[in-house]
This record gives C-alpha cells, sequence and structure tokens, in this order.
C-alpha cells in the first residue's frame, strides 16, 4: 500500500474516530507489536484506540471500504499469536472500550463492554457480593473480551466450565459494521440457532466482540487449599476421582510434575513444600460457604487418601496467606515464560486414560531429541489440559520440530492441540492433528460468510 493509501485511509479514520483514537506513532506501535507469545513482533501500520462499541463497528465498516486488514487485539496476553500484527495490518485494540454498563444484583448478570481486564470485573462484582468464576495467571490484563474470544479456561473449569459457560449474551461487531446484538440475558433461550456460539472460542477471525453479559454466581464466603504429594499420575487420578466425590465445592485441581515444581521453588526463590521431593503435586481447592467445616471436610477426606496410601504428604493451608504461598508454586508460570523464551508453550487436551503414558513418552522423546532444553508439565487434570512449556529454542526450525513432534504425538492421542490458548497463528500449520478436512472447510466457509472481504485477524485460526 502506498502513501497515499495510507494517508487516505488515515484521514478516513480520523474522520470517523477523532484524531484521538488513531495514532501513526512508533511508541504506541511498538506497545501492540505482539501478543505474550513468541510469534514475531511487528508494528501494526496504525493503532487504532476507539472508546465506544459503535466506533469499533464504525471503524469497521470503513477498513473494509479500504480493504485494510485489521487484527485485533485485548488485553495482549493471549500465548498463540493471535493478536500478534502480521505484515501491513492496522491493529484495532479494545483497551479503552472498557465501561462496566449495567449490574442485575437480583439476578446475577453482568452487562460489560469487551475492554474491561478481567481482575477489575472479579473484583467489582466481589464487593457486591457476586463471584465471577474465570480465573487465570494473567487476570491483571487480560479483557473479557479476548477472554471470550479464546474460550479461555483457566483454574476453576472443573468447577464452573469455560468461558463459553459463563456467558449469556454478546454483542459482536461485524467486518461490515454490522452490530450483531445477541444480548441475552437468562439461562434459558430456546429461539433457535444459539449464534453466540460462533464467536466464543473463534479468536477474533468471524466479528469483533464488544459487549458480554456475564452469569455470575454468589460470592464464596469460604476458600480452603492444600496442596498434595503424590507417587504416582495413578493415584493423582485416583484422588480427583475421591475428592470430586467427597467435596461438593471443588473449584481447582492443578497438577504439577517434579521437574516443574523444581523449576517454579528455584525461579521465585519458594522454599520446597515437602522435605522429600515427589513425582507429582496436586493443588487443591475447594469453595464453599463455612470455612472451618469445609477444612474439616477437607482435612478430613485427605487423611483418607493418606490412610490408603494415595497422598504421601499433604499441607492444608491454615490462613488466606498460607494458601496464597501454596497457589505461588503454580503461578510462576508467567516467570516460567519469559525465563524460557524462545518457548514452545504447549495447552493440549488429552484423555485423563491416555495422559500418563503421553508425559512418559513425550518427556522421553524430548529429553533424547532436545537435550539442552527445559520440558516443564503441568496442568489442569480435572479437564484433561496438559501444559508443557519447553525451551529456550534459539533456532527456529528446532521450535517447529518440537510443535511438529508434539502435535503429531497429540493428533495419535485423538486429543486436541488447544485446551484453552487457541490456534493464532502459530499453530495454524497443525489444526489438521485435531480437526478433520470437513470440519476446516466447513469453518473457512463461516470466515467467507461472515467476513466477505476477508480483513479480520487473517491467517489465524485456518489459512
Ligand atoms: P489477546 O491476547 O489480546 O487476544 C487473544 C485472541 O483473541 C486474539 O486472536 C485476538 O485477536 C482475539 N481478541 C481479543 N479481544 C477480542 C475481541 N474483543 N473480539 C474478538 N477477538 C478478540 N489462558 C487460559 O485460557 N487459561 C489460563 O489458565 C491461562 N493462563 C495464562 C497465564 C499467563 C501468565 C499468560 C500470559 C496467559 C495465560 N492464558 C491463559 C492465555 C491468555 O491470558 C488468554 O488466552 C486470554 O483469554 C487472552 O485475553 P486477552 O484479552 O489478553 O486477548
Amino acid at each position: 500500500m502506498n502513501s497515499q493509501d495510507t494517508d487516505a485511509l488515515h484521514l478516513a479514520l480520523v474522520e470517523t474516530l477523532g484524531a484521538d483514537c488513531v495514532s501513526l506513532d512508533a511508541s504506541v506501535a511498538d506497545a501492540h507489536a505482539g501478543d505474550w507469545s513468541d510469534a514475531p513482533r511487528m508494528r501494526p501500520r496504525m493503532t487504532l484506540l476507539p472508546r465506544t462499541p459503535e466506533d469499533v463497528a464504525r471503524a469497521l465498516r470503513v477498513l473494509g471500504k479500504h480493504r485494510q486488514p485489521v487484527v485485533v487485539q485485548g488485553g495482549l496476553t493471549g500465548l498463540a499469536g493471535g493478536a500478534t500484527p502480521q505484515v501491513g495490518e492496522v491493529a484495532l485494540s479494545l483497551a479503552r472500550v472498557n465501561a462496566i454498563e449495567s449490574f442485575d444484583r437480583i439476578g446475577g448478570t453482568l452487562t460489560v463492554q469487551a475492554g474491561v481486564p478481567l481482575e477489575q470485573l472479579q473484583t467489582f462484582v466481589e464487593a457486591e457480593g457476586w463471584f465471577f468464576p474465570l480465573d487465570l495467571g494473567a487476570r491483571g490484563t487480560c479483557q473479557i473480551g479476548g477472554n471470550a474470544a479464546t474460550n479461555a479456561g483457566g483454574n476453576r473449569v472443573i468447577r464452573f466450565g469455560t468461558m463459553r459457560e459463563l456467558i449469556l449474551g454478546l454483542e459482536v461487531a461485524l467486518s461490515d459494521g454490522t452490530m450483531l446484538s445477541m444480548m441475552n440475558r437468562v439461562t434459558k433461550n430456546t429461539t433457535g440457532v444459539d449464534l453466540k456460539q460462533l464467536f466464543i472460542g473463534s479468536e477474533g477471525t468471524l466479528g469483533v466482540i464488544t459487549r458480554v453479559v456475564l452469569k455470575l454466581e454468589p460470592k464464596p464466603s469460604a476458600v480452603n487449599t492444600a496442596l498434595c504429594a503424590v507417587a504416582t499420575f495413578d493415584d493423582a487420578t485416583r484422588l480427583l476421582k475421591s475428592m470430586r466425590a467427597r467435596l461438593p465445592g471443588l473449584s481447582s485441581f492443578e497438577l504439577m510434575w517434579r521437574d516443574f515444581m523444581n523449576a517454579a521453588t528455584d525461579i521465585a526463590h519458594l522454599k520446597a513444600p515437602f522435605g522429600e521431593s515427589y513425582p507429582v503435586y496436586v493443588l487443591i481447592e475447594t469453595l464453599g460457604e463455612s470455612d472451618e467445616d469445609d477444612r474439616r471436610v477437607l482435612e478430613q477426606a485427605l487423611e483418607r487418601m493418606l490412610d490408603e496410601g494415595i497422598v504421601q504428604d499433604v499441607i492444608v493451608a491454615q490462613t488466606i496467606e498460607h494458601a496464597k504461598q501454596l497457589w505461588a508454586y503454580r503461578e510462576t508460570v508467567g516467570e516460567l515464560l519469559s525465563k524460557l523464551k524462545p518457548h514452545a508453550a504447549f495447552d493440549i487436551g488429552i484423555s485423563m486414560d491416555r495422559m500418563d503414558g503421553f508425559v512418559e513418552d513425550v518427556r522421553t522423546a524430548l529429553s533424547e531429541r532436545f537435550p539442552h532444553q527445559t520440558h516443564l508439565f503441568f496442568g489442569h487434570l480435572g479437564d484433561g489440559n496438559l501444559h508443557l512449556l519447553s525451551g529456550p529454542y534459539a533456532d527456529a526450525a528446532d521450535l517447529h520440530r518440537v510443535e511438529e513432534l508434539i502435535y503429531a504425538a497429540v493428533g495419535d492421542a485423538r486429543g486436541c492441540i488447544s485446551a484453552e490458548h487457541g490456534i493464532g497463528v502459530i499453530k495454524e500449520p497443525f489444526l489438521h492433528y485435531s480437526r478433520s478436512e470437513p470440519e476446516i472447510e466447513l469453518m473457512k466457509k463461516l470466515k467467507t460468510l461472515l467476513d466477505p472481504i476477508g480483513i479480520l485477524n487473517v491467517g489465524r485460526v485456518m489459512m
């Protein structure tokens, strides 16, 4: 595109949004040059910072007229490169589209604009006696629109489900500027095709999410946390089965293999949790109504596991501060991601009956083929979601080789190549390991139907 085209586009966008919402500034472009993944950073051609959902739709109308490719950006914490600009793209940031619009304090629903950061929303509803259960390490920066676009999961899926289960309604701006309002506020709605589901998890390829209606839960008044040491993966699965049966408030069941725990204690200078090192650690959280009663039930359930030899050792947090210390091991992920850059960060889905064998096979293959890299395994066991962080890879070809190795193994195990971070640009070449040819063809048809000019997040998820 020549400079005349740039000038014409810039002028049209300034006329539509106002000069303060359209930036050609290099430092602004730098801040919008990439997400948390290792996809190569690239400055966008222009950065748009609209202030309202309606402005988002107007901006898209102008971009469509100019056939200008655009990348949608939320909090930029994505790990799949979906929000990282590609050559010549304009960045459309939702950061200022961030009002909390209405709150049904009786029904427990909240209507927000897409750019509200997750943690701000959690804090807001908790002050009113309600609770939004989605929780993840990037909570301070990721936005609710980004969470919806990636169908984010996180630490409490075992009890409350992924973002898909937490959304009642959605508003989406399509690439031609049409505003599609699907702002349903009730749990039961049987009025034809549930169109909002098309946009949840489609990573901005079909439309820009501008407003979201969220389903809230009553705020739990008791949180209990325990860290268990177990000897084998099989014991962890037995523990999960037993905890599911005995603890109705079970809200997290996080697995960390020994290598992850060692790296976590090392990087964050944390004291090792137990006197001895164990093959697998499990972090358990329950949410309920009575601190003492819930803790007693948790302690009794874990004592039984100790007696049966399923758990080798256990720490039950006695205070909120103590619980935070136990979560600190699992929350080192952000630091580990930074330390192992350039890394491959996998968020695969593997059925529980295959997970142990998968981990052992993959661990052996990785240590044979990439002996100089660190390979860390952890995951949300109850959801069949396994994370593997592997790096650093100075050579891009090695990075591709390790991705090929893991995704081919996932395909063989009939798993999915992404259980929560999405496909973005990084996993696009591997989508065929999880989705059949007819499925990918149908996704492409939907893309053409909803974005006929082909300007929105092109090259993400599928080519
Ligand atoms: P971005 O990174 O800005 O964008 C992600 C994708 O969504 C891109 O394709 C973008 O184009 C699209 N998008 C963003 N906003 C919109 C919108 N309004 N409309 C349409 N498309 C949009 N993820 C989990 O699921 N579970 C975890 O436990 C988890 N833990 C994490 C821990 C750390 C330390 C980090 C850095 C990341 C973690 N993530 C996790 C990944 C990430 O935080 C999530 O994918 C999050 O949902 C991304 O939100 P975001 O606003 O940052 O989106």
